[in-house]
């Protein structure tokens, strides 16, 4: 029943690195882990509604709150994701906090979804490298 001539050559390539994830999950990572990682799970990115009309920018680990705010023109708005020209009715304008004393002003759709599609992910990229990476902020900022 355990006839090698049948079974062909043992060990093949990935037979190893199967055994190696069993029986040293600690080395394999080392080995394959990152690699793997980064091919089968890219970094979480969008923008997410949450409570009270604001949004969320998730990008892998970071997270940023978008907190919408009355714009004062009273013209149109240009949506720094997508790029579209919207109506007031259409966009916002929103207020991040990217540190204790760095605020930054972001226009996006309020129709967050159809936003991104145009947007894509080259352009969710470019709006996270804006806002990206986001300063501690401490107890004594406020
Ligand atoms: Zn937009």
């Amino acid at each position: 029943m355990n006839d090698p001539h049948r079974k062909g050559a043992p060990a093949r390539a990935h037979d190893v690195r199967d055994l190696l994830r069993e029986l040293f999950p600690e080395t394999h990572r080392e080995l394959f882990g990152e690699q793997d990682a980064a091919r089968s799970a890219p970094p979480t990115l969008g923008l997410y509604p949450v409570a009270d009309g604001r949004l969320a920018l998730v990008h892998g680990e970071q997270l940023a709150e978008f907190t919408p705010l009355d714009p004062k023109t009273r013209g149109a708005l240009h949506c720094d994701l997508c790029h579209y020209t919207r109506s007031r009715s259409e966009a916002a304008l929103y207020r991040v906090q990217v540190g204790a004393r760095r605020t930054r002003y972001v226009t996006l759709c309020t129709a967050t979804e159809g936003c991104q599609k145009r947007a894509g992910t080259r352009g969710l990229e470019s709006l996270a490298e804006r806002i990206f990476p986001i300063e501690p902020i401490g107890p004594g900022d406020h």
